[in-house]
C-alpha cells in the first residue's frame, strides 16, 4: 500500500515537472492509472490514496473489478483503452465513462445503438494507428477526417479526443507530434498518449492524458 502510494506520488511529481518543462499549465495532464491484470485490492489502494481515474483494456475484467469499486467510490472515472468487440458495446457503455478505442465504422454504429438502448451517452476518442502498423487497431491518419465526420453525422457520437499507441521500439516523439497536429486540426480537446516508458515525451508533445500502468502497479502477470 505504502509502495503504491509512493509510486503514484512520484509519477504525479514527474508529470508536474514535465508540464513545467514544456511551459504548460500545471494540472493540464490527467493521469489514467492502468490497472489491467492487477487485482481489485491494488486498485482500491490507489483509490484510497486519492486517485480517481483508471483505465482497463478488457470489458470482462473491468466489470469484475469496477462494479464493486464504483459502489465504494461513486466518483471514480473509468476509461476503456483496449479493443472493443461490437457484441460487447452494451456492457462497455454501461461500465465505462469514456471509450478511447473507437476505431471502425461497425463499432461506431454498435456504440450509438448501445447508447440509445442504455440511455447513457458517453464520450469517445478515436484511436489513430499513427505508426501505420498492419496488425494494430486504429484509423489511418489520412482517414481520420472522414471517420470523425461519419461518427458524428451518421451515428451522433460525441467524439472529444484522439488516442494512440506508437510503434514499439521507435522514437515516439514524431508520432506524438503528429497526433498533436491531428487533434488541433480537428479541434479535439483530449489527446491520450504516453505510457510508463514515454509519458514525459508525450507531455512535451501536448498529451492531455497519459496512460500509466507498470510504473504505478508494477509488472503485470500475464493472464492465461
Ligand atoms: C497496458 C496499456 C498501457 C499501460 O502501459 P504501461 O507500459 O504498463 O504503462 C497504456 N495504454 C494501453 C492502451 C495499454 O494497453
Amino acid at each position: 500500500m505504502m509502495d503504491l502510494a509512493a509510486r503514484l506520488a512520484s509519477i504525479k511529481e514527474k508529470i508536474t515537472n514535465a508540464e513545467k518543462m514544456a511551459g504548460r499549465r500545471a494540472g493540464g495532464v490527467r493521469l489514467v492509472a492502468v490497472s489491467k491484470f492487477h487485482p481489485v485490492e491494488a486498485v482500491r489502494d490507489v483509490l484510497t490514496s486519492g486517485h480517481r481515474l483508471f483505465g482497463e483494456n478488457r470489458v470482462q475484467e473491468a466489470k469484475g473489478k469496477f462494479v464493486t469499486l464504483r459502489q465504494e467510490f461513486p466518483d471514480l472515472e473509468l476509461h476503456l483503452i483496449g479493443p472493443l468487440q461490437t457484441n460487447k458495446a452494451d456492457e462497455a457503455v454501461r461500465l465505462f465513462d469514456v471509450i478511447e478505442t473507437l476505431d471502425r465504422p461497425a463499432l461506431a454504429k454498435a456504440l450509438a445503438k448501445a447508447m440509445a438502448k442504455t440511455g447513457r451517452k458517453i464520450p469517445c476518442y478515436i484511436e489513430v494507428n499513427i505508426g501505420r502498423e498492419e496488425q494494430k487497431a486504429g484509423v489511418a491518419p489520412e482517414d481520420l477526417a472522414a471517420f470523425l465526420g461519419e461518427c458524428r453525422a451518421t451515428h451522433g457520437l460525441t467524439v472529444t479526443g484522439l488516442m494512440c499507441i506508437p510503434t514499439q521500439g521507435a522514437d515516439p516523439r514524431p508520432f506524438f507530434a503528429r497526433m498533436r497536429e491531428l487533434a488541433k486540426q480537428h479541434a479535439l480537446p483530449n489527446l491520450s498518449m504516453g505510457m510508463s516508458g514515454d509519458f514525459e515525451q508525450a507531455i512535451a508533445e501536448g498529451a492531455t492524458e497519459i496512460r500509466v500502468g507498470t510504473a504505478i502497479f508494477g509488472e503485470r502477470v500475464p493472464s492465461p
